[in-house]
């Protein structure tokens, strides 16, 4: 059997831009896909005679079987994000143009929350690095409110650090949660949304955290200035709050993120695998 043989074919369902060069694609599929949230698929273009494949992670629910959802930014010198943003490529695989056309395979990777590991759970992404995240929370949701009584509190803590607000892709859909969440502090599944901005200079209008979001993980004293600001009233909270006992860090995104993640957590006792996974989506 070939890896061709293996590949799903996908339809583009819907294509939603949340930005310039941002945008979450959702795909419709020929047979079932089965992943656990985490994982990523991979994305099989064909186009003008040529075929390019990409891992992207599943920001979708697995329980969402025949239909994959997945956030991706537009890569300027990228091989095949740029066809992404083409429409003619758009109008292809939404039509099914014999021409140009879109499978998946997989899933794979590890990037998953141990089932046996009840810790609260902090989860910080850069960018599109959201996407895993996404799946994860969608799927803790669901099982929450499929059966309240059996499902095992937890916290997450979700720091997503972007460039501008406007790139703060699912924004909405974690603001509610994050809401349903303080109104109801019994809530077996709790969010905590920790947006932050690295541009802030760019849009005036944003009163929320600024900086990337590696460098909430930081001590306050590693920072310029008065200790009084958000920024590190925020670092000292984590600070206090994330241990390795209690917490399980998950990173994904920008590689500089990743890795300052671990090089400061590591100094806080905190072991990579153990305590801390990581997904970098280029090197
Ligand atoms: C496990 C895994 C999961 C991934 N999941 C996602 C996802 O959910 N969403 C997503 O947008 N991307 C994701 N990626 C990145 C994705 O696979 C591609 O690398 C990316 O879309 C660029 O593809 P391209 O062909 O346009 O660029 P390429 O021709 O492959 O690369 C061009 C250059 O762009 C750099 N680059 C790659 N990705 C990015 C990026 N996101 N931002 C800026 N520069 C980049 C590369 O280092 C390279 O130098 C993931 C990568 C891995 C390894």
């Amino acid at each position: 059997m070939s890896t061709h043989d293996f590949r799903i074919p996908a339809t583009l369902e819907s294509r939603f831009e949340v930005s310039d060069g941002l945008a979450v694609f959702r795909f419709s599929l020929e047979r079932d896909f089965h992943f656990v949230p985490g994982q990523y698929a991979t994305f099989w273009l064909t186009h003008g005679g040529k075929t390019l494949a990409r891992p992207y992670s599943i920001a979708s629910s697995p329980s969402e079987k025949r239909s994959l959802e997945f956030y991706i930014n537009f890569v300027r010198e990228g091989k095949l994000t740029p066809s992404l943003w083409d429409p003619e490529v758009i109008t292809g695989l939404t039509r099914g143009d014999p021409g140009t056309h879109a499978a998946v395979t997989g899933p794979k990777g590890r990037f998953v929350v141990d089932p046996e590991d009840m810790r609260d759970l902090v989860f910080v992404a850069s960018g599109t690095g959201l996407a895993p995240f996404i799946s994860m929370i969608r799927k803790f949701n669901e099982d929450y409110l499929a059966s309240p009584k059996a499902f095992h509190a937890r916290k997450i803590y979700l720091i997503h650090g972007v460039s501008y607000p406007s790139h703060l892709g699912y924004r909405e859909e974690l603001e509610r949660l994050a809401v349903e969440t303080v109104r109801d502090l019994k809530r077996k599944l709790a969010l905590v949304y920790i947006p932050t901005i690295s541009r802030p200079y760019i849009d005036f209008s944003w009163k929320g955290l600024k900086g990337r979001a590696e460098t909430l993980m930081e001590a306050p004293g590693a920072h310029e200035g008065t200790i009084i600001n958000p920024e590190n009233m925020v670092r000292i909270i984590l600070g206090v709050m994330i241990r390795p006992e209690t917490h399980a860090v998950y990173v994904c995104g920008h590689p500089g993120t990743v890795d300052g993640v671990v090089e400061t957590l590591s100094r806080r006792g905190f072991h990579v695998d153990r305590d801390i996974k990581r997904e970098k989506y280029y090197p």
